[in-house]
């Protein structure tokens, strides 16, 4: 089944250049789908239209069959999880539990009910000892997979990496690639893995 599909998308930041032009791609649910370009190429504009940060200038993008719009930007946005790149603009707690967390608090989501999905995540990422460790003490890699951990607990059906391995270490980029790895093969989410190489 189709789960995403972009027709011509085009956008431009200044009105001059574009840095999308013409894009139209389709994608399977439950597959890995890597975008690949240089830098500059326009992929992080094109995650950012995705989930709606960025607003399209032409064209049309469907997340199931939805057209993405003002009307369902929200709910397409919760099927949604994103890993940004750099491992230090995405900690907000004082712990890595906290972190995990954070999403699910802003859902509104009891604590009790929080408490196993908090740790069940950090157990799929390896960070059940790290739960009361400050997030800006870690190894770059570690703190991927606290990003990880927190957008797996908000189950989304699509995930997107964008370059969230390019800040690492060897060993570190090794952990992220062999962990999103084992998330596709065990869960139906649809991932988008971009990446410059
Ligand atoms: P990539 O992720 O492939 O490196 P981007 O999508 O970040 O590329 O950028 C595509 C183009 O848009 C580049 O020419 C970049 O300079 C430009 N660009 C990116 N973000 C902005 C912004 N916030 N304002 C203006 N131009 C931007
Ligand atoms: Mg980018």
């Amino acid at each position: 089944m189709e789960k995403i599909r972009v027709e011509d998308l085009t956008f431009s930041y200044d009105k001059e250049t574009n840095a999308v032009e013409h894009v139209s791609f389709s994608i399977e649910e439950g597959s890995y789908t890597t975008i690949i370009g240089h830098n500059g190429s326009g992929k992080s504009t094109i995650a950012k239209l995705l989930i709606g940060l960025l607003d399209k200038d032409q064209g049309h993008i469907y997340v199931d069959q939805d057209e993405l719009s003002i009307d369902t930007l929200y709910d397409i946005r919760d099927k949604v999880g994103i890993v940004f790149q750099n491992p230090d603009n995405q900690f907000i707690g004082a712990t890595v539990a906290d972190d995990i967390a954070f999403g699910l608090e802003n859902h509104q989501v009891g604590t009790e009910k929080m408490q196993p999905i908090i740790e069940r995540f950090a157990q799929k990422v390896k960070m059940t000892e790290y739960m009361q460790s400050e997030p800006t003490k870690l190894s770059g890699g570690q703190k991927q997979r606290v990003a990880i951990a927190g957008v797996l607990a908000m189950s989304p059906q699509i995930l997107i990496f964008d370059e969230s391995t390019s800040m690492l270490d060897p060993q570190g980029k090794a952990e992220i690639n062999e962990l999103i790895q084992e998330i596709h093969k065990e869960s139906n989410i649809t991932i988008i893995s971009i990446t410059h190489d």
